[in-house]
């Protein structure tokens, strides 16, 4: 929908317009009101570089779109009736659970080991751990694919599937490889382009792999969270479940803004399924179970949380923000009651 600066266009206007969206297989509407004129796009107003030399046009106000810009991830889309199934949970009728330490350390694989048998003892379905670190420091640890090995003992030793950050194409076969079941795109990489596709077109026709999409940092808008999804089904996986975790600038005293109030928002536009990570979005272990139970609160479809045996030993984001097993366990049962709540009040 064109919206002129003035009450109406001119017939130049007009013109200039229509020969326009002609180039792109559309029309023009006029609809006329009682003062101003707005002017309907009928045809597919999807393509970016139409919206874009129609909004450089000096008379234009807006366009407000009427179609969504995204084909495959849009909640009218044909995948809109799939269900995902992870780690045994069909998402949307139980609420899944991640669990496990921010980074795996290669030097000591029992904590995850620990960790695993104690996550899954707390109620979890997928066990993470970061095999590859996205470190705003170079000088700090980076990853090291030995703890790739770890992680699979972990999931062979507990029967859980597992989820692990990729960085590059690199990281996602070796993933792949190794038996990865969930590949995680980090808030750092959610705007790489590239990576998306490589994602998208290397696990294409994998149904079993999905991709959990956290936000990215500076995503202001719902549209590239969900663009970004799209970017990955668009090149062959659909699969993708996106994850809020909290932008920037930080809410003081929190390590990123919460945004688990997104998710009825996400849901409008959306199919994909929403799972929560708290441990990033608030960034300290006492401030996570809350998060945790607004997230459910507002409709996720899990949780992820960072969880160590022994947080103070963890050598990632642990020390700061992970849950011990007990207090995993105690977030884990009141979290499925709010979601009980709120499956019984909604019906
Ligand atoms: C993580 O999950 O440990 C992580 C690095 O997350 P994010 O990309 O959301 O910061
Ligand atoms: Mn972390």
């Amino acid at each position: 929908m064109i919206l002129p600066k003035s009450n109406h266009l001119s017939p130049e206007q007009l013109n200039e317009v229509t020969a326009i969206v002609a180039e792109f297989g559309c029309k023009i509407q006029p609809i006329e009101g009682a003062v101003r004129t707005i002017y309907a796009i009928v045809g597919d107003e999807r393509d970016e570089l139409m919206i874009n030399r129609l909004e450089g046009l000096a008379y234009i106000d807006r366009i407000d779109r009427i179609q969504s810009p995204f084909k495959l991830m849009d909640r009218r889309s044909d995948l809109a009736n799939g269900r995902l199934e992870v780690g045994g949970v069909t998402l949307g009728t139980e609420l899944l659970v991640i669990a496990g330490p921010c980074t795996v350390d290669p030097k000591n694989p029992g904590y995850l080991l620990e960790t695993a048998e104690a996550v899954k003892a707390a109620g979890a379905h997928v066990l993470r751990g970061g095999v590859w670190k996205p470190r705003t420091n170079p000088y700090t640890f980076q990853g090291d694919s030995k703890s790739l090995d770890i992680l699979m003992e972990a999931s062979r030793r507990t029967g859980l599937p597992v989820v692990t950050e990729v960085m590059d194409e690199g990281h996602v076969k070796l993933a792949l490889a190794a038996g990865v079941t969930l590949l995680q795109v980090g808030a750092r990489n959610a705007l790489n382009y590239s990576l998306l596709r490589a994602i998208g077109k290397t696990i294409a026709g994998k149904n079993k792999v999905a991709v959990l999409l956290k936000r990215g940092l500076h995503m202001g808008t719902l549209n590239e969270f969900i663009l970004a999804a799209e970017y990955i089904a668009s090149f062959g996986n659909p699969n993708v479940i996106l994850c809020p975790r909290g932008t920037a600038p930080a809410l003081d005293g929190y390590r990123n803004y919460p945004d688990e109030s997104i998710i009825p928002l996400l849901k409008e536009k959306t199919w994909a399924s929403v799972v929560v990570d708290p441990s990033h979005a608030v960034g300290k272990a006492s401030y996570v179970p809350a998060c945790a139970l607004a997230a459910v609160a507002y409709g996720a479809d899990g949780l992820s949380i960072e969880t160590h045996v022994s947080p103070s030993h963890g050598i990632g984001d642990d020390p700061k923000q992970a849950l011990t097993p007990d207090a995993l366990a105690r977030t884990v049962a009141e979290a499925r009651k709010v979601w009980e709540l709120r499956r019984s009040s909604r019906g």
